[in-house]
């Protein structure tokens, strides 16, 4: 019965309007039914092979209930709380809470079962069945190489590991984030482009012209942003635009903020009303109606900036000048990227249309104030200064845009990069203008270059011409780095280096989308853009590797720098360095350093 119940749920109204939406096909879906047979616990709980709160590595956590492990899940038994010591397994604190009802399974069904006052008040688990656990835990993180959060069950005194995962402090926060479930009706769904959780009123901004009428708290709801609307969004709690996805303007600069946003709603501006509350899910992507009180923090959610060294460098990407200050309290060893086109946008006209209207020096004199802005606050850490990489759809709306950047079938294909450099150098060259004022007139030489969507050796070969032709050359403080970004890239990565370059940066948001073939701004196709797929791996892992052999350095700068399952293997690959959103540094760090003290490294 319960299988055809299943076989059913093929066409249940939410999966028939997922197909449809989805533009699946409603005959060609099959269903897979695993049976498996379920452990009927008397006790059960997780466990953490590290303390959660505190990260403390040292200990176990061992929370315990009768029953089935649901209640504990759900949150609606307070278990009782162990705390193991990882190297003898000496329980250090037991902490016996009250239990009032256990669900147990009664023939097919889950029941609840009131306790009696003598059962409730006991230790749920015995000692020998603690250690046993720990011992379990401390196995499974040495198999994984990583923290677990682990789930269990006893069954006629026999002890069952139903789930283990890393519990990274990155993964643990952000389920915990999806854990604390908001009960709201779900109004919009988008990307996820910044984590966290938030509710406030709407303020629905048509354009940045509109910033003053944000007010503190107030959730800003826009088509999309650009650097104008930064004051704004430095007031807003949340973020919700129209179009967009995880790479867009408005989901960069909430990561910089380290407030949630959700990208790519479609019609957020058209169904929200202004003075609405609703509150916003930023890891789900979804936007529910009416306001939500959210639990305080965790001691682990409180940001704490802790002094962890690690042999690979942890830098920032960051873009927004304004937002130096408060970014170097995160202590970044650096900025590994820092992506011109905001600093150039914030200028607000076109730097062509600038040229043709005699303001170059204007333009130069705007961009190394930025630069100076970054250069400052950072040194003598490095700073790389990510020359333009302009999109055609992007920057035509700058003032004079249309005259410059044509129409394209497929921007991301298109008039971007290094080629913009060599087919008409005036712009870049003004660039390089600015980096020689704050290098030799201000005199700061923590800046470095970084070239951007480089097609070809040649192209490479070009641009460096018009660097030395504009007296600007390689030396152990100026460093010229190339993106790797194009799977021409990986493949000759050995000419390219030979080509003369100090270092390379793997920018995964392009590479991962050129290397399956997919579009990172497309949602129709986003489905398939994983930064995780083999043959993305084995390009990272291919590009560390040879620039490892050849003696430049190697970093990555996409999103993917942040991810737990690409860091833990590139540190061992041998990166130097990763360059991560300023809300992601502390995990980073953390995670980095875990690995590099428990993973023999390899070359
Ligand atoms: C990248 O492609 O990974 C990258 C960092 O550059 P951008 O996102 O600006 O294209
Ligand atoms: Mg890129």
């Amino acid at each position: 019965m319960k299988i055809k119940q299943c076989w059913a749920s093929l066409f249940d109204p939410r999966a028939i309007f997922y197909r449809h939406e989805n533009k699946f096909d409603h005959i060609k879906v099959g269903i897979a039914i695993p049976v498996q047979k379920m452990v009927e616990s008397e006790r059960s709980g997780v466990m953490f092979t590290l303390d959660p709160l505190t990260n403390d590595k040292t200990k176990i956590i061992i929370e315990a209930i009768y029953g089935l492990g649901e209640m504990i899940v759900q949150g609606i038994a307070t278990p009782d709380h162990y705390e193991v010591r990882k190297t003898d397994f000496e329980i250090l604190d037991k902490r016996i809470l009250n239990q009032e009802k256990m669900l147990e399974k009664k023939g097919t069904e889950n029941k609840e079962r009131n306790l009696s006052k003598r059962e409730s008040g006991k230790q749920k688990i015995t000692d020998l069945q603690i250690k046993e656990l720990a011992k379990l835990g401390k196995k499974l993180e040495q198999h994984y190489f990583f923290p677990q959060d682990i789930e269990w069950a006893i069954e006629n005194k026999k002890i069952y590991i139903v789930q283990t995962r890393p519990i990274t402090t990155i993964t643990a926060s952000s389920k915990r984030q999806s854990k604390e479930e908001v009960n709201l009706p779900v109004i919009l769904r988008g990307s996820g482009g910044s984590p966290g959780i938030a509710s406030g009123p709407v303020r629905i901004l048509k354009s940045a012209l509109d910033n003053e009428q944000l007010l503190q708290g107030e959730v800003l709801v826009a088509e999309e942003t650009n650097p104008d609307y930064v004051p704004a969004m430095k007031k807003a709690s949340a973020i919700v635009t129209d179009q967009g996805g995880r790479t867009s303007h408005a989901a960069i600069v909430s990561r910089e903020l380290g407030i949630p946003a959700v990208v790519g709603t479609k019609n957020a501006t058209k169904i929200l009303k202004d003075g609405e509350v609703i509150t916003i899910n930023g890891l789900k992507g979804e936007v529910y109606k009416g306001g939500f009180l959210s639990r305080p923090k965790s001691a682990q959610e409180i940001t704490v900036v802790e002094d962890i060294k690690t042999a690979t460098k942890v830098y920032v990407n960051l873009a927004e000048p304004e937002l130096v200050e408060r970014t170097i309290s995160l202590k970044p060893d650096g900025v590994g990227l820092l992506r011109a086109e905001f600093m150039m946008a914030k200028i607000g006209t076109h730097p062509k249309k600038m040229i043709k209207d005699g303001r170059e020096k204007e333009f130069v004199e705007k961009l190394a104030e930025g630069l100076e802005t970054f250069c400052r606050g950072f040194n003598p850490r490095p700073v790389v200064y990510r020359a333009s990489d302009f999109k055609t759809n992007e920057y035509r709306n700058l003032i004079g845009g249309q005259d410059y950047e044509p129409i394209e079938p497929n921007p991301m294909l298109g008039f971007r990069g290094a080629f913009r450099y060599v087919h008409d150098p005036k712009v870049f060259k003004l660039e390089l203008e600015a980096i020689k004022i704050v290098r030799n007139k201000q005199g700061f030489k923590n800046l470095n270059l970084m070239i951007p969507f480089v097609r070809n050796v040649r192209e490479l070969l070009d641009v460096k011409k018009i660097i030395a032709q504009e007296g600007l050359y390689r030396s152990p403080t100026f460093k010229l780095w190339m993106m790797v970004e194009i799977p021409s890239n990986v493949i000759l990565l050995e000419d390219f280096i030979k080509a003369g370059i100090d270092g390379i940066s793997i920018g995964t948001n392009d590479l991962t989308m050129l290397i399956l073939g997919t579009d990172r701004d497309n949602d129709e196709v986003v489905r398939d853009y994983d930064e995780t797929d083999p043959a993305v791996l084995w390009a990272i892992e291919h590009v560390i590797k040879t620039a490892h052999k050849f003696g430049i350095t190697s970093s990555l700068c996409g999103q993917a720098g942040s991810n737990p399952r690409i860091l833990e293997k590139i540190i061992p690959w041998g990166i130097t360095s990763v360059s991560v959103t300023p809300d992601a540094i502390q995990n980073t760090r953390k995670l980095i350093s875990y690995v590099e003290t428990h993973r023999v490294m390899s070359t």
